[in-house]
């Protein structure tokens, strides 16, 4: 009997990580940072709560820190076996560590500062980015539907899960004593409206599944209305003058903006405003997605190339790079009608909230929110109508319209999510739901009685043998 262990995710979306053991290996499904609140964060510091040094090969689902962000504390914490994903998660990773890296030790820097006038003892980060080199050297790249033996019985296959670049559902066969078990991990599904992406792979067989579950609860806006309602935006900036800010996610939200705003350009709707791509995060993880266009959907694929070379460069030929600090801050001095893409996503930090201080107060700028915000940030603040917006010591007015669109979701709906797993043949396998709030696992688990499945909703550090 094979033996899975859930030991993240099982009480929130963050902090992933499953362990499978059998006669002969032990591999770590997924090795994700425990994201939330300070105290919860806390945890990332803590030891794993198994043996590092007896795991035989590691395997990530895909490069979002929340499935991946401590791989580089394993490898600190003595891992030194294999790592395996798909080629493009094995270049956002190496993105992704090293901007994680760098930020832990400024934090780490300024908390010590604090430490030591408190005469208290200091840290040490999570991790280094001497343990970000050692981790991205044992990155194996793996092919979409390549079945690749990980391990002693043990064999890998990766299947497209169209979330963001490089994502996958990750198919586990497992053989002992002559008997061959298929464990199915979704990962992180697709919204099948997103652009660029495929819609993710369906799967029929398998012994267990364990399903995400982020929005088990609800289903997203439709994607035309939220087309519609971008585009009204873009033609009221474009007859005032004023600037577009559009807060984003470095890794797939941007690349999907990019996408749509070049379906306007092409339409002839953009053509008197400059776009800005005004982070040199976003502006990498974009050449990462230029390179692997071969795993793009075959129409999006076919849109770009009225563009004539397919590229998102030429789809939105107005479309600049700021990468150095300088011409960032010179933005505010020339763009006027400008749109101007910048992270940090929830306005927490990055170069975003320098222009929010140049545009807040005036009443012909937009800011347009088109991802997740959660509660506590600057951005859920602007959705929620604050009046005003701080910014260190100064106070902002806030006169600018704050437009929330609801359709750019990268996660799929609860009513995708039910069609994916409907593929299964019966006898349905053993379901598990994961990475969810518990609010969305048991309206998805109801959801699923409805339709003949019984889903198990899993407690931490569960184990369970099939
Ligand atoms: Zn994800």
């Amino acid at each position: 009997m094979a033996k899975l262990t859930f030991y993240g995710a099982t009480e929130g979306v963050t902090g992933s990580a499953y362990l499978l053991e059998t006669e002969s290996a032990t591999i770590l499904l997924e090795c994700g940072l425990i994201q939330g609140r300070h105290e919860e964060e806390k945890a990332n510091y803590e030891p794993f709560p198994f043996n590092v040094n007896k795991l035989d090969a590691v395997v990530l689902s895909h490069a979002h820190l929340d499935h991946s962000g401590r791989l580089p504390k394993l490898v600190a914490d003595g891992y030194d076996g294999p790592v395996y994903m798909t080629y493009p998660t094995c270049e956002l990773l190496e993105i992704m560590f090293k901007d994680a890296a760098s930020l832990q030790r400024r934090d780490t820097e300024w908390e010590n500062k604090r430490r030591r006038r408190a005469g208290k003892p200091e840290i040490d980060p999570i991790y280094t980015i001497d343990d970000v080199e050692i981790a991205l050297q044992a990155s194996v790249g793996v092919n979409y539907g390549h079945s690749r033996e990980i391990a002693d019985g043990i064999e890998v296959c990766f299947r497209d899960a169209g979330h963001i670049l490089g994502s996958s559902i990750v198919e586990i066969f497992i053989s002992e004593q002559g008997v061959r078990k298929k464990l199915v991990f979704s990962g992180d599904l697709g919204n099948s409206y997103a652009a660029l992406l495929r819609d993710p792979d369906t799967i029929k067989d398998a012994d267990v599944v364990l399903m995400e579950s982020t929005y088990g609860d609800r289903n997203h806006r439709p994607m035309d209305e939220t087309l519609d309602e971008f585009e009204s935006i873009i033609e009221e900036a474009s007859k005032n003058g004023g600037n577009i800010l559009i807060p984003s996610f470095a890794v797939g939200r941007t690349q999907e903006i990019i996408f749509r705003l070049g379906e306007l350009y092409q339409k002839g709707k953009l053509r008197h405003q400059a776009v800005y791509l005004d982070s040199p995060m976003a502006i990498a993880v974009t050449e990462v997605y230029h390179r692997f266009q071969d795993v793009f959907s075959v129409e999006d694929v076919s849109t770009l190339r009225k563009g004539k070379t397919g590229s998102l460069h030429t789809f939105l030929p107005v479309l600049r790079y700021t990468s150095s600090t300088e011409e960032s801050m010179a933005l505010n001095m020339i763009a006027e009608g400008a749109i101007i893409i910048a992270g940090s996503g929830m306005c927490n930090g990055g170069r975003i909230r320098h222009h929010l201080k140049h545009n807040l107060w005036r009443r012909n700028a937009h800011v347009v929110i088109v991802g997740y915000q959660a509660i506590g940030t600057p951005g859920r603040a602007l959705v929620d109508g604050a009046d005003t917006f701080h910014l260190g010591q100064e106070e902002i007015a806030v006169k600018a319209t704050i437009h929330t669109l609801g359709g750019f979701s990268a996660h799929a709906s609860q009513s995708q999510l039910l069609d994916w797993v409907s593929n299964f043949n019966e006898p349905h396998p053993r379901l598990y739901l994961v990475h969810g709030e518990s609010d969305a696992k048991v309206v998805l688990k109801e959801q699923l009685s409805q339709q003949g499945w019984s889903a198990e909703i899993p407690r931490p550090g569960e184990q369970i043998a099939f």
